[in-house]
């Protein structure tokens, strides 16, 4: 996957796995930091990760504290949502952004260094859960991602099928269980995906092929 860089200063390594007695929860309860925390100055103007449309503004709860600034969300075509965190927010619920566009600024913080606290959801539906979150190390983070197209090309094309389920077609149907089958492979006989009129049979070649998709077209 790629995403815009959100600042312009440099990037630390995310704390994902960090326990946090603040931070989102796992299957049994234990909570964990979750987000990658990048430091600017307050002030600094902070970008939309990818183009998307703003989901979720809270503006911001003061400069002092744990739970300072604001919240802005924003989601792009295929689910991710990108949440930002520790930010005064410049946009509004409903508007398109596109990557790299300003969102906001980086909220003063009377208490430590500010920053932007990052955290990636799979769908916004999921909410504020570890499993519904997607380490920030592992994203490329590139301007070329203001450039990239959704959907990607030949989506008319795309068919993804497993036992059990109605058959997926296009990219916004099938980017979803493409990303799962990509993080936890594939046990299904029977799958099968086509597209540009080649058709794949197998568990196996169908997480062969879903890998392939999403790295060439840096999903
Ligand atoms: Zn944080």
């Amino acid at each position: 996957m790629q995403a815009y860089p959100i600042l312009d200063t440099p990037r630390g390594r995310s704390a994902f796995r960090y326990p946090d007695p603040d931070g989102a929860p796992d299957d049994d309860g234990r909570r964990y930091h979750a987000a990658l925390d990048w430091f600017a100055p307050g002030g600094h103007p902070v970008r939309s990760a990818v183009a998307g449309v703003v989901v979720e503004v809270k503006p911001s709860r003061g400069t002092t504290g744990q739970v300072f600034g604001g919240t802005c969300k924003v989601r792009a075509p295929a689910g991710l949502v990108y949440v930002m965190r520790h930010v005064a927010p410049h946009v509004v619920v409903g508007q398109p952004v596109a990557a790299g566009q300003r969102v906001a600024i980086v909220s003063p913080w009377a208490d430590g260094p500010a920053h932007v606290h990052l955290e990636i959801w799979r769908e916004l539906a999921g909410g504020y859960r570890l499993a519904n979150m997607i380490d920030p190390d592992t994203i490329t983070w590139t301007t070329a991602a203001a450039a990239a197209p959704w959907p990607p090309p030949f989506g008319g094309s795309l068919r993804l099928g497993l036992p059990g389920h109605p058959v997926w077609r296009g990219w916004d149907e099938c980017i979803g269980r493409m990303r799962n089958i990509a993080r936890n492979g594939l046990e299904a006989p029977g799958a099968f995906i086509t597209w540009r009129g080649h058709r794949w049979d197998g568990a196996r070649q169908v997480a062969g092929v879903t890998r392939h998709l999403l790295d060439k077209y840096g999903l």
